[in-house]
């Protein structure tokens, strides 16, 4: 990927986020599939730019990735390389500029990664310079001051921890819910459950979408299918590859407070919202074990059975209560197992099919960071005819490399 000047970047991404609607007359149709993050945040833009937006989802809103995830919104030092740290920098820029806007439910406070492992805490200490050549503000913090930053958690087992102040966490279900009902305010129609099952064309291009409800009259379709490995080849004749990464998540009934920020801690990753209820997640995957295996052949979007999930959530209430003792006796409201949207190489896809020029690909992971700055660019591209070059290299005909990271 090409080095981008962070200033620069953010410069294009506000230019983007502030300048008028782009669109045609007369007024486009866009229909948008699929009411995660990712696709509600894409139909507020595009309602809010003018465009006639309808979303369907074949579930409802937030009932995938949008539900499950852990919703750190942050650019960390392994979101590597430098184009796609940018990325997620005016994603974390998008959420500060339109919480106010919005009403989105962010708690800010920043994060703190810990390290018991001497390798990982030497890298840790490359990656602070790193992260300040990147314009954040990340550093060490000794002892002292985290007894300040989070009193009830226990940081003695850690060799190294990092502060990284500019990041928040939401939740994703309400977020993605306060984007859909501003799309709908603004003239949006959003209908669930309601399964995209094909697209009309003449002569190349989108006329309607074909749903399980009925035909929609389209001139567009965003993608923001998440996880749907095949939506690409079914509906914008463009494969687009993906790995699967299953991951799980609790959430707590609410609690006094106990943690006030972020924290990434061998093993375990936990945040408090404000509303008291805790989310953890888990750093490994399932247990190896052929019982593991089996059922995520199916692809598995709940647990097969309560006590299943009890198991995950008690196992990553373990861990994390060897760093917060105050985390005795959890209560579980909702424990997901879910499916990152994560293509071959770990980055986003975003823009039009090379096959089908009215059909936009939308499909990411670090997709709540990422929400609101692919709102802001995508809709200049799906109205306008400009391509963002901020998003070149995102771009759903490059050369995936299958990679691990991200
Ligand atoms: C365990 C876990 C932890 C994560 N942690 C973080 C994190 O800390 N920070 C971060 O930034 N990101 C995180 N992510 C990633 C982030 O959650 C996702 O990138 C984001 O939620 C993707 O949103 P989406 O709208 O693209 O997908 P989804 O939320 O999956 O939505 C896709 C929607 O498309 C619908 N759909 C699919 N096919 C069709 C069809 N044919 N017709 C109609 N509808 C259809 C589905 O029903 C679904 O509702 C995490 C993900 C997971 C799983």
């Amino acid at each position: 990927m090409t080095v981008l000047d962070r200033r620069r970047f953010l410069e294009l991404c506000a230019a983007a986020a502030l300048a008028p609607a782009a669109h045609a007359s007369p007024r486009l149709r866009v229909v948008v599939a699929g009411a995660g993050i990712i696709g509600a945040a894409v139909a507020w833009h595009l309602a809010k730019a003018g465009a006639a937006v309808t979303v369907i989802d074949r579930d409802g809103p937030a009932t995938h990735a949008s539900r499950g995830s852990f919703a750190w919104i942050n650019a960390t030092w392994s979101k590597q390389p430098r184009a796609y740290h940018a990325l997620n920098q005016a994603g974390v820029a998008g959420w500060k500029r339109l919480q106010p806007e919005l009403r989105l439910p962010v708690r800010w406070g920043g994060s703190l990664e810990g390290s018991a492992d001497a390798a990982l805490a030497a890298e840790l200490i490359e990656r602070v310079a790193e992260q300040r050549d990147w314009g954040e503000t990340t550093r060490l913090v000794e002892p002292a001051e985290l007894a300040t930053l989070e009193p009830d958690v226990d940081f003695s087992a850690l060799r190294q921890v990092v502060y990284s102040a500019n990041d928040g966490a939401t939740d994703p279900v309400a977020a993605t819910r306060v984007f859909l009902a501003a799309a709908v305010a603004l003239g949006a129609r959003a209908e669930y459950p309601c399964e995209l099952t094909g697209v009309a064309l003449t002569a190349g291009r989108v006329t309607a979408v074909r749903t399980s409800r009925g035909d929609i009259p389209a001139d567009r379709l965003v993608l923001a299918t998440g996880a749907a490995a095949d939506a690409g080849r079914r509906f914008a004749d463009w494969d687009l590859p993906q790995r699967d990464e299953p991951g799980a998540t609790a959430v707590t009934t609410p609690m006094p407070r106990l943690i006030r920020r972020v924290l990434w801690l061998p093993g375990v990753h936990l945040h408090q919202r404000d509303d008291g209820r805790i989310v953890l997640g888990a750093e490994a995957g399932p247990p190896p074990g052929e019982a593991h295996v089996l059922r995520l052949q199916a692809y598995p979007n709940v647990f097969p059975e309560r006590e299943i999930a009890l198991q995950h959530a008690t196992r990553m209430s373990a861990a994390a209560q060897s760093f917060v003792p105050g985390l005795a006796a959890l209560e579980f409201e909702d424990v997901r197992i879910c499916w990152r949207p994560m293509p071959l190489d770990g980055y986003p896809v975003l823009g039009a099919s090379p096959a089908r020029p009215d059909v936009y690909l939308a499909v990411m992971h670090s997709g709540v960071t990422l929400a609101p700055v692919v709102g802001a660019l995508t809709v200049q591209e799906i109205l306008g005819d400009a391509a963002v070059e901020v998003l070149k290299e995102f771009r759903p005909d490059r050369d995936f490399k299958a990679s691990s990271g991200h």
